[in-house]
């Protein structure tokens, strides 16, 4: 963007806006320039400044310019091929597939495709949109994940991990306690039984059937949420952050969809939730989807390290009360949170401490340890109610 006087004249004290919000300043005329223009780039640029004719001008303000930007492609989708896809089927071969959409005005952009197990790039960038897992590790299909690219990489894209068909939960190392898993979690839903009495039907059957622990951490969850794998429910949410750090110990490369999306951003679909502002700038920061409640913890007890009598525990317990909101990342986070363990939370917008986090886990107030936790202050944000009418209210 170039901002310039009548007559082209210099602008001093040159500041750019983007939606109201004061961007970057120059002392003179220099031109401000978005070097990776995302979605959430899109607003209305303005800029402001003085002018000396020949004493300095008041500041002035210049119209305002709609920029509109646009998604090269979609975020690309890894999946499993299926054996009639692929030509000259090998038996038992797996292929990936990474997946994305052009732009329809853009649609002879060459693509390049680089696929990755857990941080490690097991194919670098190339021009082939399939990968062939080699045969003893595909039964972690889950690790995987792929990113499509531009040949320059001006524009590249995460997928998100792969979701294997139906049970896209579960994956282990070894053949036989993930078939033992597989059928409890069958018996389980079919019979809808807890998970304890469903490894223990099964065991009477066959004794020689075992799992192990992740395996029945796994089931213990699906049976939480009510015998569905719904990734939108906040206990999976939770599930997928704790998993985070043992698949990415670095903090480095996070599957973008880990990261909700910022509330500024989305303008639709907002119907029916509260939103969250910040309470000094009045900064959209998240929505009530991304709360990941949690049960209360019995208050003042859990902090002490002596065991209190029951009748104590009830009398603190009912005044428990959470002082925070625990969310789950969004995107405004994303360069705090990367590759650190721990740290505040600022505000975007006007830098207020909004709360903080940390990958190993916080205690809320009422006791309860909640790992990882991203806490927000609730004394410092406020809550928004949207109306159907409002919506168009969101772009602030
Ligand atoms: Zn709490
Ligand atoms: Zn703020």
């Amino acid at each position: 963007m170039r901002c310039r006087g009548w007559y082209d004249k210099v602008v001093y004290k040159l500041h750019y806006y983007h939606d109201d919000q004061a961007v970057r300043y120059f002392h003179s005329s220099t031109n401000y320039t978005v070097l990776q223009a995302r979605a959430s780039d899109s607003g209305r640029y303005q800029c402001s400044g003085t002018m000396r004719i020949p004493v300095e001008s008041a500041p002035m303000f210049s119209a305002k310019v709609v920029v509109t930007v646009q998604e090269l492609f979609q975020t690309p989708v890894l999946r499993v091929m299926s054996p009639k896809e692929i030509r000259g089927t090998a038996h038992r071969r797996v292929v990936l597939r990474c997946e994305t959409r052009l732009h329809p005005q853009k649609r002879d952009t060459p693509l390049q495709f680089a696929f990755y197990k857990y941080s490690r790039a097991v194919r670098r960038f190339d021009w082939g949109a399939e990968y062939t897992v080699p045969e003893p590790e595909v039964e972690e299909l889950e690790a995987y994940w792929c990113e499509a690219a531009t040949a320059t990489r001006s524009v590249r894209k995460r997928s998100p991990w792969l979701q294997l068909p139906g049970l896209g939960l579960f994956f282990s190392h070894a053949g036989i306690s993930r078939s033992v898993a597989i059928v409890t979690a069958f018996l389980m839903k079919t019979d809808h039984l807890t998970f304890e009495k469903a490894y223990e039907n099964l065991q009477t059957i066959k004794p020689e059937a075992k799992m192990n622990e992740g395996f029945e951490c796994q089931l213990k969850l699906y049976q939480a949420m009510g015998y569905e794998v719904d990734t939108s429910s906040a206990i999976y949410k939770q599930y997928r952050l704790q998993k985070v750090t043992e698949k990415y110990p670095e903090l480095q490369n996070l599957p973008q969809e880990l990261f909700a999306v910022d509330p500024t951003t989305i303008s639709q679909g907002l119907k029916d939730e509260v939103l969250y502002k910040c309470r000094k700038c009045r900064r959209s920061l998240f929505r009530s989807s991304s709360i990941l409640d949690h049960n209360e913890g019995s208050g003042p007890v859990a902090f002490a390290h002596k065991r209190m009598t029951p009748s104590f525990m009830l009398a603190t317990g009912n005044q428990a009360q959470c002082t925070s909101y625990f969310i789950e990342p969004v995107q405004w986070m994303e360069s705090t949170l990367l590759g650190v363990m721990d740290g505040q939370l600022l505000c975007p917008k006007c830098s207020a401490k909004l709360g903080s986090f940390n990958w190993y886990g916080e205690q809320c107030s009422c006791g309860r340890w909640i790992t990882p936790a991203f806490q927000i202050h609730k004394n410092r944000v406020d809550e928004m109610k949207m109306l159907p009418v409002l919506g168009s209210q969101t772009r602030k």
